[in-house]
C-alpha cells in the first residue's frame, strides 16, 4: 500500500476518535447540569412538604388564638349577665354566648381536621427527604463518574494528539492538504471503495480509477465527494455472471469523471 495512504487512513481514526472524545468531554458538564437540576426539583419538593406543615400550624395558632378570644368574651357576657335590668338584655347576652360556644366549636372542628392532615403532612416531608437523600447519594456517584471519564478522555486525547502530530509530519503536504479539506467539510476524509463505489457518498467509480484504485498505490479521490479512496481486497465480491447489454449501458451512465482537483459537492446527509 502506498505509504501515504496507509497514514491517512490512520491519522482519520486518530482524527475520528479525537473528534468523538472531545464531544464526550463537552458534554458531561451538561449531563452533571442536567442531574443537578432534577436534585433541585426534589430539594423543591423538601421545601414544599414543609412549607405545608407550617401553614398547618400557623393555622391551627391562629384558631387556639380565636378560642381564647371567645371565651374571654363568655366570661365578659356571664358577668355581664349579673346586673342586667330587663329580661331582653338578659336574653340578648346569652345569645351572644350562644353564638361564641358555636364559633369556639366550629374552630376546634377545625384544628381537628388540621391535625389529621398534619399527620399526612408530616409523612410527606419524611418521604420528600428520603427521596433527597437518594437522589443526592446518586448525584454524587454520577458527578464522580463524569470527572473520571473526563480525565480518561482527556489523557486518551493528549495521547492521540501526539500520534496525530507523528502521522502528520510523515505524509505528503498536498495529500494532508486534501485530507484536511475534506476533513473539515465532511468529518471524514476517507471511504472505502467497494464494488466500484464510493461506500461514503455510493457514487459509481470510472472503471480506469477503480483499477488503479485497486492496487492501492496511489492516492485516489473520490469523483464526488472528495474522500480519499482506499481498497480492501478482504470484501472483493465473487465474480459476477456475464452482465446484460442493458446493465453495461446504465453502469456506463452512472460513472461520474473524476477531475485532478475535484469540486466538492455539498452531500444532503452523512453517509458515515
Ligand atoms: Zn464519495
Amino acid at each position: 500500500m502506498n505509504p501515504d495512504l496507509e497514514r491517512l487512513i490512520e491519522l482519520e481514526k486518530v482524527d475520528r476518535e479525537a473528534l468523538r472524545l472531545t464531544e464526550e468531554v463537552s458534554g458531561l458538564p451538561k449531563r452533571v447540569a442536567a442531574i443537578e437540576e432534577k436534585l433541585a426539583e426534589h430539594k423543591a419538593a423538601v421545601e414544599k412538604a414543609k412549607a405545608e406543615v407550617k401553614s398547618n400550624e400557623a393555622k391551627r395558632r391562629q384558631l387556639e388564638a380565636d378560642i381564647k378570644g371567645f371565651q374571654e368574651k363568655i366570661v365578659k357576657y356571664r358577668s355581664q349577665s349579673s346586673s342586667v335590668k330587663t329580661n331582653d338584655e338578659y336574653r340578648a347576652l346569652m345569645h351572644e354566648v350562644e353564638f361564641a360556644e358555636k364559633q369556639i366549636s366550629g374552630c376546634e372542628d377545625k384544628i381537628l381536621e388540621l391535625m389529621l392532615s398534619l399527620e399526612s403532612e408530616e409523612k410527606a416531608v419524611k418521604a420528600a427527604e428520603a427521596e433527597l437523600k437518594t437522589e443526592s447519594a446518586d448525584v454524587e456517584k454520577e458527578k464522580a463518574e463524569a470527572r473520571v471519564r473526563t480525565a480518561e478522555d482527556e489523557k486518551l486525547l493528549a495521547g492521540l494528539k501526539e500520534k496525530r502530530v507523528q502521522l502528520r509530519a510523515t505524509v505528503n503536504d498536498s495529500a494532508l492538504q486534501h485530507y484536511d479539506r475534506v476533513m473539515r467539510q465532511r468529518k471524514s476524509a476517507i471511504a472505502e471503495a467497494r464494488d466500484q463505489k464510493c461506500l461514503a457518498c455510493f457514487v459509481m467509480i470510472r472503471p480506469q480509477t477503480w483499477q488503479e484504485l485497486r492496487t492501492n498505490e496511489q492516492i485516489v479521490t473520490c469523483s464526488s465527494c472528495g474522500r480519499i479512496l482506499y481498497f480492501d481486497p478482504a470484501h472483493e465480491p465473487p465474480p459476477p455472471p456475464p452482465e446484460s447489454p442493458k446493465k453495461k449501458a446504465k453502469s456506463r451512465a452512472a460513472a461520474v469523471e473524476p477531475q485532478d482537483e475535484p469540486e466538492i459537492a455539498p452531500e444532503a446527509t452523512p453517509t458515515q
